[in-house]
């Protein structure tokens, strides 16, 4: 636990330190779960946004993207279930005075029974060998089936309590299982409250004719509004899609884990709209898809698991979290959700038009499914910025920062260095960074030892060194330094623009998707 913590103070200190992230209003000493992309951060930001966006709308042809506005007039939310349904259970403990999800006590709790039972697997798969069977072990060891079977119970029981909401109930359970407050270690809880995550705010000049608003909460209601717009102008056959991205916000309970938890953050969404009766078709399809686009990017295939809802939203027949392997553990990092025909439907009872689409096979009209894949795009930053950063000792016994970026995401992809600041050698450079900036976004750096400027360069992220030296003068060849490898090679400068393409361009890396 200790050595995960300290990975997470790396990062959030490396965020700050090397231009990712920062908190917000941070000279006022910042807004509480509120952050600032500054600019490195920024254009990660902007390359995931890009390789989501391309894997969702340019390489489908049935799937389309628009832009919202975050208002929204308000019956929306009364028609999603907003207004009603919107509520976390909070819970605090009385002599931290620290408040906390009740729902999250509960799944930590559950995820620590998971990391037991795990950690008695791995023992014995030591202990075994290549004889060991993982699954034979799980269902036959008794302290695994103890870890295992509690966990599920108590997350069903809350699963129960919540759908009846039974706050008192869950309150129980708490003081059930002893669970205790992570910061004064105390089991003194005061009841448990809903609360509603919506920001209200106000339209309008005149205190007479102001009308409340909230802030979306989530961006997927700015497709359902727009459903027929787009069927319509599109002429889109169903099964089709619809995508956006865009801030959303929630007036978070607890907002301790950096990005993780906003209350101002992105999503990247996608509705995909199908004939009644084939949905669990399409959301087993959208699970292993949106795995595949993950698993694309090399983070490592252990640090990804399904997560699948016991406990289902008002809206969805079916619902699974990709969860990621944090630094503070396994958590939801994306929801693949079979909405139903929900949101359609209310929105149609609300607003008295018809949302339907007419099916010329069948011959008939409906209001379609929908399965969500709905992921946050600050969490993924995190994901990404948490796997990427690592620390290597080098053989000669020092240490090395290095963010192993996937290279189509790195927000530099080359920087071009000098060896020295004088004999034309900045001058080639530049012409060099005029030839790159039209495909690439590249950097020049002429300050200090040039072995220093590659470690700047590696903390930063960035793929590829391209060094200038006396030799360029005389065959036009630089020296081309892979951050990874480290290793060093002569190329022309005519090849560079090729070398770098083939590791940055965004179609090799989608092409591992088709
Ligand atoms: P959680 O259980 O962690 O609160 P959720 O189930 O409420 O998340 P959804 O409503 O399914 O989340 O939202 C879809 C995605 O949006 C999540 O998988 C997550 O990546 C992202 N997300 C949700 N809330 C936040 C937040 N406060 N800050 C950053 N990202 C968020």
């Amino acid at each position: 636990m200790a050595k995960q913590d300290d990975q997470f103070k790396r990062v959030v200190s490396h965020a700050k330190e090397y231009g990712f992230v920062v908190q917000s209003s941070e000279i006022y000493d910042g807004l509480s779960a509120v952050y600032d992309y500054t600019q490195n951060g920024t254009e990660l930001k902007k390359n995931i946004r890009d390789y989501w966006w391309k894997s969702m709308v340019q390489l489908h042809e049935n799937i389309v993207g628009i832009d919202s506005a975050i208002f929204m007039h308000p019956t929306t939310w009364k028609a999603s279930g907003h207004i009603d349904a919107f509520n976390d259970p909070l819970i605090d403990n009385k002599d931290s005075k620290k408040r906390y999800r009740a729902d999250v006590l509960i799944e930590d709790y559950a995820e620590k029974l998971f990391q037991k039972a795990q950690k008695e697997i791995t023992k014995a798969a030591k202990r075994f060998g290549d004889t060991f069977d993982e699954e034979q072990y799980k269902t036959t060891n008794p302290r695994v089936i103890k870890y295992l079977t509690e966990r599920k119970k108590v997350l069903q029981d809350m699963a129960m309590l919540l759908d009846k909401d039974d706050l008192a109930g869950v309150k129980a359970l708490i003081e059930e299982k002893g669970i205790a407050c992570p910061v004064s270690g105390s089991k003194n809880w005061t009841d448990v409250k809903q609360f509603n995550l919506m920001f209200g705010t106000k339209i309008g000049a005149s205190a007479d004719s102001a009308m409340d608003l909230y802030l979306r909460p989530e961006t997927a209601q700015g497709i359902f509004v727009n459903f027929l717009n787009v069927q319509k102008s599109g002429r889109m056959k169903i099964p089709f899609g619809i995508a956006q991205t865009g801030k959303a916000f929630r007036n978070e309970i607890v907002a301790r884990q950096f990005i993780f938890r906003m209350r101002e953050f992105e999503q990247m969404e996608m509705q995909f709209f199908v004939r009644p009766g084939e949905q669990k078709k399409w959301y087993e399809t959208w699970k292993e898809r949106r795995l595949a686009w993950h698993l694309s990017l090399g983070l490592g295939k252990e640090n990804y698991r399904f997560h699948k809802h016991e406990k289902l939203a008002h809206y969805a027949d079916a619902a699974a979290d990709i969860e990621f392997n944090f630094p503070f553990g396994f958590k939801e990092l994306e929801g693949i959700h079979s909405r139903t025909n929900f949101d359609l439907s209310s929105h149609e009872e609300h607003s008295g038009r018809k949302l339907q689409y007419f099916d010329p096979e069948l011959n008939e009209s409906y209001v379609p499914y929908v399965v969500e894949t709905s992921i946050g795009l600050d969490r993924m930053f995190l994901a990404v910025l948490s796997k990427s950063l690592q620390e290597e000792t080098l053989e000669n016994g020092t240490i090395r920062t290095v963010l192993r970026l996937p290279a189509v995401l790195a927000p530099i992809k080359a920087a071009i260095l000098p060896l020295v600041k004088k004999d034309g050698l900045p001058d080639i450079a530049h012409k060099i960074i005029d030839d790159l900036k039209f495909d690439f976004n590249v950097t020049y750096d002429e300050k200090d030892a040039v072995g220093r400027r590659y470690r700047r360069q590696d903390a930063a992220g960035t793929p590829f060194c391209i060094t200038v030296d006396h030799q360029t003068k005389d065959d036009n060849t630089v020296t081309l330094r892979n951050r990874d490898s480290m290793e060093q090679k002569r190329v022309g400068i005519k090849d560079l623009k090729n070398l770098i393409n083939t590791e940055v361009s965004f179609a090799n890396w989608l092409k591992k998707l088709e």
